[in-house]
């Protein structure tokens, strides 16, 4: 079965899970059924308004499914569009913060945000505030917080949307290295089905708040867009996306 829900290694697991906001209001999900294994990079892509970010939100719990099952793991680190940084705090400091709101002892927090600051090469900028900083060097600090919380599934909600086409490829590359080191099963919401294709093993296109079609991503990495077996995927999954 394509989305293997019955397997040993799922992290996350939707069945028939279903959400609407407010009683009466139109329907945001509507029996979606798919499972993430442990390790994996799916993307979720689909036109604005179909559920990808109400899926991200059930995902990490902040919204609670209306029916239907959910299996999500216990920690849960979120990227935002906006990288959602606080203004008057640095990149270390808001790296810092998650942690220390979870009473980590400070001299790990020192450590464990210093050591993610490295690891999304911004070690020069850790006193940098947000308005120091490029589009591309904030989406970073904002992975560097996500990951310092060690979570075991991250996600990301079109968390380059905002930025220029070389920066956006920069970071493309940066969390591949950092999804192979760390074995992060990472969850990403995109538009983009280029970029669905760049980064993810499986794709998931969804389509008036339900899943369409979910795409096995074979090729290998580094993937470059340029490459023959690239653009068919792209168009493979570009034809579904429009019929
Ligand atoms: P996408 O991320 O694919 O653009 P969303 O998941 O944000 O889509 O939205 C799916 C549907 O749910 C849309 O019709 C949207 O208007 C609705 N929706 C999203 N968030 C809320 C909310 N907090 N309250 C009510 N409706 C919402
Ligand atoms: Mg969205």
């Amino acid at each position: 079965m394509q989305n293997d829900l019955d397997s040993n290694n799922n992290v996350i697991v939707f069945d028939a899970v279903s959400k609407v906001y407010q009683p009466g209001s139109e329907i945001a999900l509507h029996d979606v059924s798919f499972a993430v294994r442990e390790g994996e990079f799916v993307c979720l892509i689909g036109p604005s308004g179909c559920g990808k970010t109400t899926a991200l939100k059930i995902i990490a719990g902040i919204e609670k499914e209306s029916s239907g099952v959910v299996v999500r793991p216990e920690k849960i680190s979120m990227v935002f569009q906006s990288g959602a940084l606080l203004p008057w705090l640095t990149a270390l400091q808001n790296v810092a913060l998650g942690l220390r709101i979870n009473h980590v002892p400070e001299h790990i927090v020192q450590k464990e945000s210093l050591k993610h600051l490295e690891m999304v090469k911004l070690h020069d900028l850790v006193n940098k505030y947000p308005r120091e900083l490029s589009g591309g060097q904030r989406q970073r600090v904002g992975i560097a917080r996500a990951l310092a919380m060690n979570p075991s599934v991250l996600l990301l909600d079109e968390p380059f949307s905002a930025l220029d086409p070389k920066t956006t490829e920069e970071l493309h590359q940066d969390l591949i290295t950092i999804w192979k080191e760390t074995k992060k099963t990472i969850v990403m919401v995109s538009h983009l089905i280029e970029e669905a294709v760049s980064l993810g093993d499986r794709v998931v296109l969804m389509n008036n708040f339900s899943i369409k079609k979910i795409f096995s991503i074979a090729l290998s990495r580094p993937r470059r867009e340029n490459e023959v077996e690239f653009s068919r995927e792209v168009s493979q999954i570009r034809r579904s996306f429009f019929s």
